[in-house]
């Protein structure tokens, strides 16, 4: 019985959002709509139904032949949902497209691509375990408190949508980006910008083409830990909108009475909604208490101490200080402080600091060091009211006065940071944190430390493949790109720029059963492409014989595949035959008429494609950068922030001759530009080799025109005989490489 009136409240809902979707869009002026930041339009629309919409009188149309069964079966009601949703989507298009601001402070509206692909790390890291929507409002304060509590303290990015929101306020908790608490909206049409976020998760990170909705639900199902908390009473809409969430694989649990599907619609007292959301999408996370009296966890990560909120301020660029881990034979647990504690330092005063970890264990290697250093910087962040910044000698540390006032003290700091170690270690067997403010001792520790970086770097930079025997794979992006695999070497960083290869190596040892593991390289095939037979075995096994074989240093040649949180990805101009490289942060448009999205979604989804490939930012200082392809040689237009960042690897005589956005804005100005600066890849025209690969392009233009209809594979055939070739998919248009080693 309840079951039934739940169904008819659906599809009663979808019917009247359709119903106020059709009359909100009659006689509006024809208008463009699609949101900004995006690479896919109406991210709902486009994705559950394949369409680009690309103006009102077009979703004009599109809404008008939506239709909502009348028979109340749950199918039908879930149907309707979905109807809802894409209705959502509608209203809020139309927002965009006829108001200036659609969304004004604290609301964020719309969600850009970018800020999606930058939660890619986090999300398949685990240190963002969870997405919630929150929908509705809570209607008791402490309760609410309760829940944001609960929903902090597991680092989950959570999406708000309605009254909670003014609620939140009103109770005075702070929310935003860096918090992971996002506010939508106000209107449960908001809801449409949740729904989007977790549409494109399986078009940018799983590479599925919008429209394939079975795909794309299927991945969001198994894929994305997304459920919706609806709080408060239900209407009508809202249910319908909850029902097109289940359809499109997102959960719904909430505080009201609603009839069980298991694990798609439950219910919950609000008391214990957050586990149980986790719940049903068999998350666990675990919370570990600390007892100091602020909090600590991932949650406090982004927080920033200005200036005004400062109590003190610990080495920093008008002070002096380091952090140093140091792998040590007998250890005994401890924290030591040697110097003043907060409460004898002067308020606002800059003092020094030191921090140094003492580890040992019987699998801890003095290699490891380095890695396990990094992540003071993170552990420290953890500690509500602390900033740190930078590592090693630069560090920089300011303690806001609200965590002073509320207790801390540089003991419960020590404390923390050894916890956090042998927490996240295990092969730490007993760790000593001693933290130092005395001027004197600060000074000798630093001397002593940059010794120790020093010797570290040296070891580090001399280290290139060859070097080595084995590499590293890295399969955690599987989760969203199920065929991906990174493979790691000293040339050749993960493409999320966050695993270098002694941090992967690390990595490896210290948990051997995680998704970091060894690489024997095998036997060397091609030395220029960076082939081996061993990290040929283990792609075709971990990509489930998706990918038989990998170059560690080529776009155009079998290149590695790419998932979807690549910092960078090269780009080949078949114009010019050159390379592009763009950034993830790069706003503008390439020579292509593309930004970085468009063409990250050429590869994203552990697709292989010629051409095209993710790397780190970090891999363009490697003397192997894209060595298969003639390196720095082709390369031929990079953002100017790019051009800088990475100014001290371009070969100074190349420098100059490579465009950026503000050289040129496509692909002909970029030729003349090329030419004028007399760029590499504008004097291979003229060699030898091309002429011949020209004239084998006539050859084959010749035969094509001499016997119509031919098919193309028969014609090329005997260069591929002679030669080899290589097929390069860009958009609809084709390209012949005939300048390819034969296998
Ligand atoms: S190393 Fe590769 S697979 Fe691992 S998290 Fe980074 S991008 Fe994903």
């Amino acid at each position: 019985m309840v079951k039934l009136m739940v169904v008819e409240n659906i599809i009663e809902g979808a019917k009247k959002v359709l119903n106020l979707t059709k009359e909100s869009l009659k006689n509006v002026e024809n208008k463009e709509v699609g949101y900004k930041g995006t690479n896919y339009n109406l991210p709902l629309i486009y994705g559950l139904l394949g369409k680009k919409v690309k103006d009102i009188n077009e979703l004009r149309e599109l809404i008008n032949s939506l239709e909502i069964k009348e028979e109340k079966t749950l199918e039908n009601a879930l149907d309707a949902g979905v109807v809802t949703l894409i209705c959502a989507e509608a209203l809020e298009a139309l927002k965009y497209a006829t108001e200036e601001q659609p969304y004004k402070e604290p609301y964020v509206g719309f969600i850009p691509d970018e800020t999606l692909r930058s939660l890619g790390v986090p999300l398949v890291e685990g240190k963002i375990p969870a997405i919630l929507v929150v929908i509705g409002k809570v209607g008791d304060k402490e309760k609410l408190k309760k829940l944001i509590n609960d929903i902090r303290k597991r680092n989950i990015l959570t999406l708000f949508v309605g009254e909670i929101i003014k609620e939140m306020d009103e109770a005075g908790i702070e929310y935003g980006f860096d918090k992971l608490l996002i506010p939508l909206g106000e209107t449960i049409t908001s809801a449409a910008h949740a729904a989007n976020l977790a549409i494109r998760a399986p078009l940018i990170f799983g590479g599925i083409e919008p429209g394939k909705t079975e795909e794309i639900i299927d991945y969001i199902k198994n894929r994305v830990p997304a459920v919706v908390i609806a709080l408060g009473d239900i209407d009508d809409i809202t249910l319908s909108a909850g029902a097109g969430c289940i359809k499109a694989g997102i959960p719904v649990i909430t505080n009201n009475p609603v009839p069980t599907i298991e694990g798609a619609l439950e219910s919950s007292d609000i008391e214990n909604i957050v586990e149980n959301a986790l719940k049903m999408k068999g998350i666990e996370v675990k919370v570990t208490e600390f007892d100091i009296p602020v909090s600590v966890g991932p949650m406090n990560e982004g927080e920033r101490v200005r200036g005004p909120d400062m109590y003190v301020e610990l080495a920093g660029p008008k002070s002096y200080g380091c952090e140093v881990v140091l792998v040590k034979d007998n250890v005994e647990d401890g924290v030591e402080i040697i110097g003043k504690d907060l409460d004898e330092m002067e308020e606002k005063g800059r003092y020094p600091f030191a921090i140094i970890v003492e580890v040992s264990g019987e699998k801890l290697e003095k290699d490891l060091e380095g890695v396990l250093e990094r992540r003071v910087h993170e552990f420290l962040n953890y500690i509500e009211g602390v900033m740190h910044l930078n590592q090693r000698d630069q560090i920089w540390i300011r303690i806001n006065k609200n965590s002073f006032n509320k207790g801390l003290r540089l003991k419960h700091i020590g404390y923390v940071i050894q916890k956090l170690f042998k927490e996240h270690f295990p092969i730490i067997e007993k760790c000593k944190v001693t933290i130092v403010t005395d001027e004197n001792k600060v000074k000798e520790i630093l001397e002593e430390a940059r010794k120790i970086y020093a010797e570290r770097d040296a070891k580090a930079r001399k280290l290139r493949d060859e070097d080595v025997d084995v590499f590293y794979g890295c399969v955690m992006c599987q989760s969203f790109a199920p065929t991906h695999v990174c493979i790691i070497t000293p040339d050749r960083p993960s493409l999320c720029g966050s695993i270098s290869y002694l941090d992967a190596r690390a990595a490896a040892k210290i948990d051997p059963n995680g998704p970091i593991f060894e690489v024997p390289k095998g036997e060397l095939i091609d030395e220029k492409l960076g082939i081996y037979s061993g990290v040929n075995d283990v792609v075709k096994e971990k990509s489930q014989g998706a990918i038989e074989e990998v170059s560690l240093h080529s776009a155009l040649v079998n290149p590695c595949t790419s998932c979807g949180c690549f910092e960078a990805i090269v780009f080949y101009i078949p114009e010019v035959d050159g390379f592009g490289v763009v950034h993830r942060n790069f706003r503008g448009e390439t020579p292509y008429g593309l930004p970085f999205s468009s063409l990250a979604g050429q590869c994203s989804g552990g697709k292989q494609v010629p051409g095209f490939v993710g790397i780190a930012i970090e891999y363009m200082r490697s003397p192997k950068f894209l060595q298969g392809d003639g390196g720095w040689e082709r390369i031929v237009w990079l953002p100017k922030e790019l051009k800088e960042r990475v100014k001290d690897a371009i070969p100074k005589d190349l420098y100059d001759k490579i465009a950026t956005e503000e050289d040129v804005s496509n692909t002909d100005e970029l030729i003349n530009f090329l030419k004028k600066k007399g760029h590499p890849v504008m004097k291979k025209e003229e060699t030898e080799e091309i002429e011949k690969t020209k004239e084998e392009i006539e050859k084959v233009k010749k035969v094509k025109e001499e016997k119509e209809g031919i098919d193309i594979g028969e014609a090329i055939l005997d260069i591929a005989k002679e030669r080899g070739i290589q097929i390069i998919m860009k958009n609809v248009k084709i390209i012949i490489n005939l300048n390819v080693k034969k296998p």
